[in-house]
């Protein structure tokens, strides 16, 4: 059984076959789905997926890079946490990656919309789905001033180096990865999924935005596929004394549901 940790399902070109998509989801052993929000006016479309459907769950967040949108007061965010199958803070962290005509400095709207995110998280023990692109070092310092690791969470999509994850791990975080790892040129990345504890991995389709490799031209419905690169199950090789002993059996490493999920489900 595979549990995709992150998915964009309320868009409408997805939202409309919803149900050949849960069917391909099931055939694909895609089994739990958490179903992730961007902005607050989206939330009761992905909040009504996992209501409606018993394996999905869903987020409450505001993504750094959404702008126009209704900024989150951290009322907002305990409001939403309080709803039934709302199980964590999200997704949310830091994007300079577009940065345009603006410096890091003038991106204090996204530091600062973080860091509601990371208190509401803490008050209400959820943990985060943390986005970060080009904006490592702000993303840990941030985690770290407001001592997230009170709530933990998981950095999604991950794509930066092996010291922001021995830095994610340290402060108690899961580190997901997305068909970008199956890339033939992601070696550095492979290399880090190596080095991170099988019982600290998450997987996500990121759907409908990042494809595995052997899917990338194929049509939309294929996106549920989970593939991994052949060698990496048989090859990780732990490099850190710390996190040796947390390592699983490679061979289960996709068969339980992730964490951060049985974190704040019991009937999963
Ligand atoms: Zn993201
Ligand atoms: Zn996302």
């Amino acid at each position: 059984m595979f549990v995709d940790s992150h998915c964009h399902l309320s868009f409408p070109e997805l939202a409309e076959r919803i149900e050949s998509i849960r069917d391909e989801m099931a055939s694909a052993g895609v089994l739990k789905a958490l179903c992730i929000c961007t902005t607050l006016e989206e939330f009761d479309t992905v909040h009504g997926l996992a209501q409606r459907y018993d394996n999905f769950w869903c987020s409450a967040g505001v993504h750094p890079d959404n702008e126009g949108v209704r900024e989150p007061e951290i009322d907002d965010l305990l409001a939403l946490a309080a709803r039934p199958r709302v199980v964590a803070i999200g997704e949310t962290g830091l994007d300079y990656y577009r940065l345009g005509a603006r410096s890091v400095g003038d991106m204090a709207r996204q530091r600062n919309r973080f860091r509601v995110h990371v208190r509401a998280a803490c008050t209400t023990g959820l943990p985060l789905v943390i986005h970060t692109r080009s904006a490592s070092a702000d993303t840990l310092a941030i985690l770290r001033e407001e001592g997230a690791e009170r709530c933990g969470g998981v950095f999604h999509c991950f794509t930066e180096t092996l010291e922001v994850a021995r830095a994610a791990l340290d402060l108690g975080f899961y580190v997901s990865f997305s068909g970008i790892l199956t890339f033939r040129n992601a070696t550095e990345l492979q290399e880090v999924a190596r080095f991170v504890p099988l019982d600290r991995c998450l997987i996500e389709t990121d759907s409908p935005y990042r494809l595995p490799c052997r899917f990338a031209a194929r049509p939309i419905r294929r996106r549920w596929c989970p593939t991994w690169p052949p060698s990496w199950q048989n090859s990780r090789n732990c490099r850190s004394r710390r996190w040796r002993r947390q390592r699983a059996p490679t061979s289960k490493h996709c068969s339980r549901p992730p964490v951060i999920l049985e974190k704040t489900c019991p009937d999963l």
